[in-house]
């Protein structure tokens, strides 16, 4: 395997895309724009100059990174000699079905097809495909180039072969995969949502303030973040629609999101990204700040 496709060149495909170049495979990364690719390459560069400063690789490693990644704006000439297309596109089931629908058009036949979504079912997006068994879930977290883990999703017709390939392909690039089924939020979100939503609904019964949660789960658990101030980071409209597919998958009340996570979500308290959400970030990152100083 030498060529790979990304799809999507925004947080989680740059990262990818900075991955696979990184340990030597040809990347064609696709965008809808230029802008956005140059946004994407520009983001690479800026995190390769980090791990050269902190000495984790050479000048030439990072030219060489860079050298391997080419940009598209066309998925049909993207992909024409990928070998694996991992899609990280936007979170939208008619998006995703609507480009998993012209790669399997477009891609030679034993291309394999993989997707970096968080919470659409693999087994779904597999059936507009005439290659279901090599349709596949590529779960990484971000950020992908110092995350180890990546939840390699079977769907339902999703091969043994494929997926054997991909656990390996997975530790080629110094990851470490966990092999999960295709169940609502996999295995991540599906532990990780709910106790984002308890923890709001812990602060929406009164019971304790946002830093006291987050600092019961700091020093408490040990997590190196509470769940509010992680909420923030991951976006809580992120959260909620993550969380409404658990409730919708599963029909089960325990995943109702909490009424006060709805609510933030539609007076646009988002997180970081809005500059507001359980904590207020339009100062200098004050929030930050604070969690540091429990940590
Ligand atoms: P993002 O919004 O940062 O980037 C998405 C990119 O996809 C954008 O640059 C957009 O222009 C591009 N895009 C949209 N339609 C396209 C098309 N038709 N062809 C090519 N490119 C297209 O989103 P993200 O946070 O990187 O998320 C991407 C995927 O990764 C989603 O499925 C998300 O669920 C999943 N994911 C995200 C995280 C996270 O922490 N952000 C973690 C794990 C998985």
């Amino acid at each position: 395997m030498k060529n790979i496709a990304v799809i999507g060149s925004g947080t989680m495909g740059n990262g990818i895309a900075h991955t696979f170049a990184q340990f030597g495979f040809q990347v064609q990364l696709i965008d809808i724009s230029e802008a956005n690719l140059v946004r994407g390459i520009a983001t690479i560069t800026k995190n390769l100059d980090r791990m050269v400063a902190k000495e984790k690789i050479s000048e030439a490693d990072k030219n060489k990174t860079l050298n391997n990644i080419t940009t598209y704006t066309s998925i049909k000439e993207g992909v024409q000699y990928a070998s694996l297309v991992v899609e990280a596109a936007t979170e939208n089931v008619d998006l995703k079905l609507q480009i998993f629908k012209e790669l399997d058009e477009v891609c030679p036949e034993d291309t394999i097809l993989a997707t970096n979504t968080s919470s659409i079912s693999i087994t779904q997006i597999a059936a507009v495909t005439n290659r279901p068994t090599q349709v596949i879930g590529m779960h990484f977290m971000n950020p992908v180039p110092i995350m180890k883990l990546v939840e390699i999703i079977r769907g339902y017709n999703t091969s043994d072969e494929v997926m054997s390939f991909i656990v390996d392909l997975t530790k080629k690039i110094n990851k470490i995969p966990v092999e999960v089924n295709d169940y609502p939020g996999f295995v991540a979100n599906r532990i990780l949502m709910p106790m984002i939503n308890e923890s709001v609904e812990t602060l929406y019964n009164d019971v304790a303030g946002v830093k006291e949660i987050d600092t019961v789960m700091m020093l408490g658990m040990a997590h190196p973040m509470g769940p509010l101030q992680l909420a923030d980071f991951i976006g809580l409209d992120v959260c909620l629609s993550i969380l409404n597919v658990l409730y919708d998958g599963f029909k089960n009340p325990k995943y109702a999101p909490c009424p006060l996570l709805v609510n933030m979500v539609r007076a646009g308290k988002l997180g970081i990204k809005s500059g507001e959400g359980f904590y207020d970030y339009s100062e200098s990152r004050k929030a930050e700040k604070v969690a540091k100083q429990f940590a």
